[in-house]
């Protein structure tokens, strides 16, 4: 019997009625002859609102009191929506990821899937069972409860898929597809109806959420297509990823942006390599990820160096540089918040020098300035004030994709 594998984030499951919404779009599956394996992701804001509890209590939470946490929100929507699907008359089982058989590493808050026992799903199926799987979830080889990192009930349900050798693996969300920027604040954002796994990896990795970039690496790796799909419309199609892709008339497929980033500056009197080298390979370690592509616009100081790191690991920053004793090697370090990083994604053979005088006479003439760039063969990136973020994306959108696209 043919697999289908449907995924659903959390706003298609943040309510009574949007759960029943989804067990109604399970269901229709399973009656037109297929099985079923639906993962689902936490409802609405639980896992902020998980995080923010946990706050209250304390901010030196060990990770792996952070996961059996953060993990439980994954177990709430899952139980629902299996009753919602009981509930119109079909049969369902929910399961945590563990009961689903995803090992992991225990590398707590951002573990990567190491195999999954797919043994107990499919006795669920033969049993012609409709499997609910909490996403974001395993246990490592202690027996810990384990998450994938923010966003990673993709990542769940394309393992899942591999596992399973489904044939494809539908991933339901709030917006109908992927578009050439974030539909939410780029109106006249156009849809991607195909997308190889290139382009979407990298348009996830510089900020578009609508996908997880770990999922389309194992999407990639094991062949899954992935279709991405309204669950809150009945627009049948939506973006499918997968290794071939139509060619397409605009080589530059679209422009993702990341929020909530802080600028580093270190400022080193000698050594200044040997610094960078040295904390680089220290965040490295601790799983503290930084930046170092960006480079600051105009003249360059060779004794200050440049990190972009996410407004949320500064603290973390600031504790690692700490320990490996910096300040006492007259090295100081400065930091600014809500700094914004807006990347063109243009796959191609050659530097995208083209592409980036564009995007510079855009903010120039609305008197935007670039703080940092990093230019290669993927992707254009600048460094803006996140105030400015908006409306530069709409300015460099409306530039770079105004003429008649063939998607
Ligand atoms: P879910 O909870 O279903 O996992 P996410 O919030 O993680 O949903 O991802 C969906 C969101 O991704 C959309 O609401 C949209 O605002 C955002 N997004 C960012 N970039 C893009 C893009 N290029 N195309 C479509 N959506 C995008
Ligand atoms: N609930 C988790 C998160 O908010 C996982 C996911 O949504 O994919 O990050
Ligand atoms: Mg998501």
């Amino acid at each position: 019997m043919p697999l289908v594998i449907q995924k659903f984030g959390g706003s298609s499951v943040a309510d009574t009625h949007h759960i029943f919404n989804v067990a109604k779009k399970i269901t229709d599956v399973y009656k037109s002859g297929n099985d079923v394996v639906a993962v689902v992701s936490a409802q609405g804001d639980t896992t902020d609102k998980l995080q923010q509890l946990m706050e209250e209590i304390t901010d030196e939470a060990s990770k792996r009191e952070k996961d059996v946490l953060l993990s439980s929100g994954e177990q709430v929507s899952s139980s629902l929506l299996a009753m919602a699907v009981q509930k119109l008359g079909f049969p369902a089982v929910s399961l945590t990821g563990w009961q689903a058989g995803f090992l992991t590493e225990s590398n707590h808050t951002d573990a990567r899937i190491i195999k999954i026992d797919t043994k107990r799903i499919e006795n669920e199926l033969k049993n012609k069972n409709i499997v609910i799987v909490a996403g974001f979830q395993g246990i490592d080889e202690n027996g810990d409860i384990t998450t994938l990192g923010r966003g990673g009930s993709d990542t769940s349900a394309v393992a899942l898929a591999a596992a399973l050798n489904a044939d494809i693996c539908k991933i339901y969300t709030d917006v109908d597809g992927v578009y050439t920027a974030d539909p939410r604040s780029v109106v006249s954002a156009k849809k991607w109806s195909s997308l190889s796994y290139d382009t979407m990896f990298e348009m996830a990795h510089f900020g578009a959420q609508v996908l997880n970039e770990r999922s389309i690496e194992t999407a990639k790796k094991f062949g899954v297509t992935v279709e991405v799909l309204s669950s809150l419309s009945d627009n049948l199609s939506g973006t499918v990823i997968t290794k071939e892709t139509k060619a397409i008339t605009n080589t530059i497929s679209g422009i993702s942006l990341k929020n909530h980033l802080a600028k580093v500056t270190v400022s080193a009197r000698d050594n200044t390599e040997k610094h960078k080298n040295l904390i680089t390979s220290e965040m490295d370690k601790t799983g503290i990820k930084i930046d170092s592509s960006m480079k600051p616009v105009g003249k360059q100081n060779k004794d200050i160096f440049n990190f972009i790191v996410e407004e949320n690991h500064i603290n973390d920053f600031l504790a690692v540089t700490k320990k490996i004793g910096i300040e006492n090697q007259n090295i100081q370090i400065s930091y600014e918040k809500n700094k914004s990083e807006i990347s063109v994604i243009n796959i191609s053979e050659s530097l995208n020098l083209n592409t980036a005088s564009i995007i510079f006479e855009t903010l120039s003439e609305m008197n935007i300035d670039v703080e940092m760039v990093a230019c290669d063969e993927k992707r254009v990136s600048v460094v803006v004030a996140s105030e400015c973020a908006n409306s530069a994306v709409n300015a460099i959108h409306s530039k770079l994709f105004e003429e008649d696209m063939i998607i």
